[in-house]
């Protein structure tokens, strides 16, 4: 694959802690990550904020200033795993939607192309920049800005099921799926927003267990065990 656009959420940073960073875990994707760029795949990366914030879950504060909490997670996480990524021998570049004077710099597609031809891996941080959207959003809004072949998603669970396989013991992994069925069946795979979005530009996703070994790697070379 030419150029991929890797979904890790919030949580898969922080490993079995829930909350926070376990670098063993994220120096595990940073080595697979390494790996296809050194195959000469382009890889561009979102994280979620999960593991430190979430704006709809707090109560008593307003919903826009929480989703900034939020956003300006997801560019902490951005920083950390771009400098775990640099400790693995990657040059990096994090973009953001909005300024954050010397951290990160502004997203902008001309900037990306450069720094893919570069050989660098690149972070889009901050969400879309806007309150009440989600980094399943900005993933695919992402991913279709710079032409992506293919979202993978990384998850917590090796692929997507007709029900929720921790509560359900009889839920059914599917092989293949198209976003209108995850739609009509409520699967949640990514929000609704993101669903659409994914839909009207046709961009194709893999779905797959962060936690399984090599799943990465394997995913991008045709060795896929997760849901299409
Ligand atoms: N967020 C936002 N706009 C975006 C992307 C993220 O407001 O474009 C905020 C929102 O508060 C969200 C948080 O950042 O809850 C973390 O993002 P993530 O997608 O991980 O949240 P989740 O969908 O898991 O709540």
């Amino acid at each position: 694959m030419k150029r991929v656009l890797l979904k890790l959420s919030g949580e898969a940073l922080a490993g079995e802690k829930h909350t926070g960073f376990d670098e063993p875990t994220v120096a595990r994707v940073a080595g697979q990550v390494k790996q296809l760029v050194d195959a000469g795949t382009q890889v561009g990366v979102v994280i979620g904020g999960g593991n430190f914030w979430r704006g709809r879950s707090s109560e008593n504060i307003d919903r826009t200033k929480a989703d900034q909490i939020g956003m300006l997670a997801t560019v902490m996480n951005c920083i950390y795993v771009s400098e775990i990524f640099r400790s693995a021998g990657m040059k990096t570049q994090i973009f953001t939607p909005f300024s954050c004077g010397a951290f990160t710099e502004l997203f902008s597609k001309d900037r990306v192309n450069e720094c893919f031809e570069k050989g660098m891996v690149t972070f889009f941080a901050g969400g879309t920049g806007h309150p009440y959207f989600s980094t399943d959003t900005t993933t695919v809004l992402r991913a279709v800005e710079i032409e992506a072949e293919v979202i993978l998603l990384a998850k917590s669970i090796d692929g997507v099921y007709d029900s929720d396989p921790k509560t359900n013991p009889e839920a059914v992994k599917y092989d293949e799926i198209t976003i209108q069925e995850v739609i009509d069946r409520r699967l949640g795979v990514v929000d609704l927003a993101a669903s659409i979005l994914c839909m009207e530009n046709k961009m194709p996703m893999l779905v797959f267990g962060l936690n399984e070994e090599n799943s990465i790697v394997n995913t991008v070379s045709g060795n896929f065990s997760g849901t299409k």
